[in-house]
């Protein structure tokens, strides 16, 4: 079922998530049905914040994107990750690497926004799958951004408090208009 995408300026985008503790078949259906609101919305990843639901669960799927790679690797092991997508990622702890690059984001809950934001080159992901499993794994590229841009939804931090001023004084109308509308 593809679910609302909520706004920004929508109070669910500004909580933390709580811990999930308990994986059952409301998580899996929740899973499911953010998987298929990302597919109907082309994203490479959502928040459960972004349906509305502040829990600690984030999907990412940098699949199919050409133009953009990414690299994933496993214990030191270098993987394809496209065998790994769509990811889901349950309580996710990062390790943000010191080298950091800018790079253009956009989010779905900011249509027609986009934005360059810096972030780590490399991240250590650790998280639980929709399995109950334990992985770890090291990535870069858009695979590594993308999951850096989720971690954060899931610590109710977004985009725009990423961008530099000037970015987010040229966009300050579009912002003000766009919180308005979704404000409850
Ligand atoms: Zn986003």
């Amino acid at each position: 079922m593809v679910l609302e995408i909520v706004k920004y300026g929508h109070p669910a985008l500004r909580k933390k998530g709580a811990a999930v503790k308990q994986i059952d078949d409301k998580l899996r259906k929740l899973a499911a049905d953010m998987f298929e609101t990302m597919e109907a919305a082309n994203g490479v990843g959502l928040a459960a914040q972004q349906v509305g639901v502040p829990i600690l669960l984030a999907i990412v799927d940098v699949a199919d994107v050409e133009d953009r790679p990414s690299t994933m690797s496993i214990a030191g092991k270098s993987v394809d990750p496209e065998e790994f997508m769509p990811l889901v990622l349950i309580n996710p702890v990062l390790e943000l690497g010191a080298e950091k690059e800018g790079g253009t984001e956009g989010c779905l809950s900011f249509p027609e926004i986009t934005a360059e934001i810096p972030r780590s080159t490399h991240v250590k992901t650790r998280a639980t799958t929709l399995d109950g499993e334990e992985i770890e794994f090291e990535s870069t590229g858009l695979l590594a951004r993308a999951i850096q841009h989720e971690f954060d939804h899931l610590q109710g931090v977004l985009f725009i408090d990423r961008m530099n001023s000037a970015t987010k004084v040229s966009l300050a109308g579009k912002l003000k208009r766009l919180q308005k509308e979704n404000r409850e």
